[in-house]
């Protein structure tokens, strides 16, 4: 579900908002305690090593038994904005001329109702920004039609009245809405002048309109909105939002070239106890961390409702703007196995997929020898630098060198 700037949605379980979780998930998370439960000393560390080791049995089970539950569809790659952080590094001038037609969309959706069931499988309608494209709604009115419960994750830039009331018709049932700062300057500073005041309006219309079952406000969070996590809250509380994701900004599309812009490790644990102590108490609104990637001991559970998983191709599929076929949007294209043009989305699925399904080719770089690999599985794919052969990010690391910081200050041992 692409969430980072216009792009980046996140995963499936952050954005269905509705979907049943999977079984082993809820046996698992009614064996942790409660969210935000902090670990009790050495009985605790152990209690969530034991979890990680059954997840991770879980998680292979899932990978042997792919599923198709969640289906992005980049509608676009246009956009109304030209975000400093964009992950796909969409703009107003982008080249939209090889982009699927509504027919074919729909052609290719029908297929999938036929071959999966519509009912079965959540539709996220992600870009760019999927608003600039003019028959939007009337594509997904006839897809809704199909059976497909759908949601769009959009910059707000173009929603008014009439934008809401045709995603109402459309019978739209989850928005996602992005925030990227406490005041008009930081938010703007990112995305452009005005659109701070764009996205806290379609915000209020969509709340005022009544009929979603999911709004959930996402923030992008870099070096220089870190600082500003409590003031964003109180913000956001005040709006009456009650969902809140927060994701740490990661180096692909444009934030690669913004050399300020990545969290340090210290700014990511802050970012993490931040998001961990909010959860403590969940009322007046759920804070979460999108399922970025794997956090490790300590973290994992604890910022968000369920561990990490990286699910491309294994519950989740992609149709791209040009037709192409993936495990997500935003993964690097050369991992796209086919396209709508030329193939149904389940024959890919069925036979194209593996290299989603067995990760064991991207043990290599710092993954090499990492202990972790068993659950991890070389992190988010969205963070696979196909470059280098080895995750952009690790989580765990960054995390590892944010404690011995704070060791070497209290001048003592990393716990
Ligand atoms: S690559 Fe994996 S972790 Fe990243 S958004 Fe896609 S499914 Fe989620
Ligand atoms: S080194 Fe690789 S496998 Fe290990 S925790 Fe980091 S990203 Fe995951």
């Amino acid at each position: 579900m692409s969430p980072t700037g216009c792009k980046r949605i996140g995963c499936a379980r952050e954005v269905s908002l509705g979907l049943k979780e999977g079984a082993g998930r809820g046996i698992l998370a009614a064996s942790h305690g409660g969210i935000g439960v902090e670990p009790a000393g050495a009985w605790g560390r152990a209690k969530d090593r034991f979890q990680l080791w059954a997840w991770r049995h879980y998680v292979d089970l899932e990978f042997t038994h792919p599923r198709l539950s969640y289906l992005f569809w980049e509608a676009t790659l246009g956009c109304n904005l030209a975000c400093r952080h964009c992950g796909s590094d969409c703009h107003r001038s982008s080249d939209l001329s090889n982009e699927l037609s509504g027919e074919e969309v729909f052609a290719a959706l029908e297929q999938v109702a036929k071959d999966f069931g519509a009912r079965k499988v959540f539709l996220a309608v992600t870009g760019g920004e999927p608003l600039v494209r003019p028959d939007l709604f009337d594509v997904m009115g006839r897809v809704a039609a199909l059976g497909f419960p759908w949601g769009m994750v959009s910059n707000g830039w173009a929603v008014d009245d009439r934008v809401v009331q045709a995603s109402r018709k459309a019978c739209m049932r989850t928005l996602v809405i992005s925030l990227d700062g406490a005041t008009r300057e930081s938010h703007d500073w990112l995305r452009g002048a005005g659109s701070f005041d764009r996205a806290v309006e379609a915000i209020e219309r969509y709340r005022r309109a009544g009929f979603l079952k999911g709004l959930q406000v996402t923030t992008t969070i870099h070096r220089r909105n870190v600082g500003e996590m409590q003031a964003m809250f109180d913000d956001l509380v005040r709006r009456g939002v009650r969902d809140w994701r927060v994701v740490s900004v990661f180096p692909n599309g444009r934030a690669r070239r913004q050399d300020d812009f990545l969290l340090q490790p210290s700014e990511l644990k802050g970012l993490l106890d931040f998001v961990r102590d909010k959860r403590l108490h969940p009322r007046p609104m759920k804070v979460s961390y999108g399922d970025e990637g794997y956090l490790g001991c300590g973290y994992e559970r604890r910022v968000r409702d369920f561990y990490f998983e990286c699910l491309a191709g294994v519950r989740i599929a992609s149709i791209l703007a040009d037709g192409g076929i993936s495990g997500c949007p935003n993964i690097p294209r050369s991992l796209v196995q086919g396209n709508v043009r030329q193939r149904s989305v389940k024959d890919v699925w069925e036979h194209g997929f593996g290299k989603y399904r067995d990760r064991s080719w991207m043990r290599q770089g710092a993954c090499a020898a990492c202990r972790d690999f068993g659950i991890c599985k070389g992190n988010s794919m969205h963070l696979w630098d196909a470059e280098t052969g080895g995750p952009k990010l690790c989580h765990v690391d960054m995390l590892r060198r944010a404690r011995e910081e704070e060791a070497r200050e209290r001048g003592g041992t990393p716990c």
